[in-house]
Formats: structure tokens, sequence, C-alpha cells
């Protein structure tokens, strides 16, 4: 499904996964593969950030500037979702600079709730940094975020917030996410902050997979200019991509 009933069609995928990070099932190519198949012009490959058991070493960001721009006839970026640590920093320190974009997200493997407030202030200070343009998943109660806190910081910061597919196709591991994205939601378009549709796949298969997203959209009635996966340029200009 490609967001036609929203009067929107979701042309990028820029939070994915592949053998990289150790425990999804796709090479770049495939991942590619299956985008270009899915209609897609751009996918944004993410591996996990340091933190995350069996991820890359740093050395594979250094590498970057060698991956392939074009895939399959899909445009690639390359990002890293980076941990949010219990110091308010992110857990990727090296070659951050190389990276198109980073996507902020608290793990439980490396992080450790500290309750609703402190959780939301070291999320909102890693979103201070310049490379951290998107949240991933702000939707699992098993570390809370205040929510009206959150969407106004994303807003002060230039940062998108994510509804994530995953998280919905898999609601026992997201304790309470299609409550909390029924909070998020409404207060982001109450302040016009962006939202990414990810897939946050980890399987080709899944690569541009946002059905269950768009349909919750669609039952909060969710203005679908604010979505960042409609228009490329607009999403490059975002993250102030300028090749
Ligand atoms: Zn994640
Ligand atoms: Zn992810």
């Amino acid at each position: 499904m490609n967001g036609k009933n929203m009067g929107v069609r979701l042309v990028l995928d820029a939070h994915t996964h592949t053998i990289v990070s150790g425990h999804a099932f796709g090479t770049i190519r495939e991942m590619a593969q299956a985008a270009g198949e899915k209609g897609l012009s751009l996918l944004g490959v993410t591996e996990h950030g340091p933190g995350i058991p069996g991820t890359c070493e740093p050395i594979y960001f250094a590498n970057l500037p060698v991956a392939p721009r074009r895939l399959c006839g899909v445009e690639m970026l390359y990002g890293s979702e980076v941990n949010v640590l219990n110091d308010g920093t992110i857990s990727l320190k090296q070659f951050v600079d190389r990276l198109d974009y980073a996507i902020a997200g608290i793990h439980m493997t490396c992080y450790r709730n500290e309750g609703r407030e402190r959780n939301t202030e070291n999320l909102i200070s890693c979103m201070r940094h310049e490379k951290v343009f998107f949240v991933s998943h702000p939707d699992d109660d098993h570390s809370p975020l205040d929510y009206p806190r959150l969407v106004a910081a994303a807003k002060e910061l230039h940062v998108a917030l994510e509804l994530n597919n995953s998280s919905l196709l898999k609601p026992q591991f997201r304790l309470n996410c299609v409550e909390n994205y029924k909070t998020m939601l409404p207060l982001c378009q109450k302040l016009g902050v962006p939202v990414l549709v990810s897939s946050d796949a980890h399987d080709p298969d899944d690569v541009g997979r946002f059905d269950e997203a768009l349909a919750l959209l669609e039952e909060l009635r969710f203005d679908p200019s604010l979505l960042l996966n409609a228009d490329v340029e607009r999403f490059k200009r975002f993250i102030g991509y300028t090749k």
C-alpha cells in the first residue's frame, strides 16, 4: 500500500537494516532490489550503532564514502540508527561526519529506563546532535516518554519523529505503542512537526512496508503534508543533503 487513499504516495524508506547490523537478513543490493520492485525512489540504510550486540564496528561508517549511491535504479543514502545512552549522548562517537543522517533511538539492550522525564531529557539531548534528524520508534513504554515535551523539542531542534511500521507489526514488543502514537501524532499535527514513516525493515520483504502505519494515520485523519516520505527533494532538504 502506498498511501494513495490518503492522497499521498510514499516514495522513500529511510530506516532499514542489512546483514551489517548483525541480526538482519539482506545485503544492500537485495534491499535495493526490493525497494526498486516496490517503486521506491530512495532507500536509506541505517545500520545500528555501537551498543546493539553483533552490529558492525565504527570502521564500517568510516568507509561509507565507498558505498554505491545508486543500486537497481534506487538512490541510496547511508545513515545509522544510533543508541541513546543514559548519559544523554549517542553511542556512535567516531565517523559520525560520514553519515548522511543519524536516527536516535532508545534500545533496551543498552539503555536503562530512568522514568518518563529523565528518558525524555536523554533523548532530547541526543536530538541536539547536528547529525540527528530523526527519532526512531518513540513509542515504547519500557522507556516511557513525555510526548508534549518531545514534540515541542522536535519542533525547536528540526527533528522529525518516526512512525515505525515494525512496532505496529509486533506490538507485543513495544509496550502501548498504538496508544503512544495516538498521543504523539496529534501533537505533531498541532505543532506542524514532520513525521517519517519507516519500515525499519530487517529483511528485503519488509522494505517499503507501510500498511499498518498508513492505516493508523488514516484513522487519525493525519495531515499528509507533514509526511517526509512523500517527496525525495523535501526529505533531502530536511537533512541538508545537497548531492
Ligand atoms: Zn530501533
Ligand atoms: Zn531500526
